[in-house]
């Protein structure tokens, strides 16, 4: 919460360059299964929920953008990739997982049902695994060390040499 109680937001990208802070109610959470979403993200559909009413700041760097279309621009970060923003005419939708905290933000409307990948609707029906359930194939989880930023704002990032 900020000084005059209203809700206050953070997250960014995985490698940390762009982080960002949200201050105010946020609009509509939804997905979007348009191919252009689809591309934009390199993923199945593309969870947004929209900024347009509440004040956006970039506290480390600022997106890359492309334009996508002649009405919007999708925002990224240039060192790592991380998908962030869908930007039009009408305001800034940032992408749900980008944020530090995405549990709390739960979409509540699909967009761009046409382009609908046929197994989507599958997958939650899928065989079911935790990480760890493959740490007998794969060793080297056991040992792992994430170089992703963490889920709270930093002073500085990244803190020092990688191991
Ligand atoms: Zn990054
Ligand atoms: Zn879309």
């Amino acid at each position: 919460m900020s000084l005059d109680n209203r809700p206050v937001y953070t997250g960014g990208c995985q490698c940390g360059a762009v982080r960002f802070r949200v201050e105010g109610a946020l609009g509509d959470a939804s997905v979007c299964h348009c191919r252009m979403c689809q591309k934009a993200s390199g993923n199945f559909y593309l969870p947004l929920v929209s900024v347009r009413g509440a004040r956006l700041d970039w506290t480390r760097g600022e997106p890359k953008r492309f334009r996508s279309s002649s009405a919007a621009w999708r925002g990224f970060c240039a060192e790592c990739g991380t998908p962030l923003t869908f930007e039009a005419p009408d305001g800034i939708a940032l992408a749900i997982a980008a944020f530090d905290d995405p549990a709390g933000i739960a979409p509540t409307i699909q967009w761009g049902v046409e382009a609908k990948l046929p197994y989507v609707d599958a997958i939650s029906k899928l065989p079911s695994e935790e990480t760890m359930g493959d740490v007998s194939s794969a060793p080297y989880l056991a040992e792992l060390v994430s170089y992703q930023h963490p889920d709270h704002d930093t002073d500085q990032w990244p803190p020092e040499e990688k191991p």
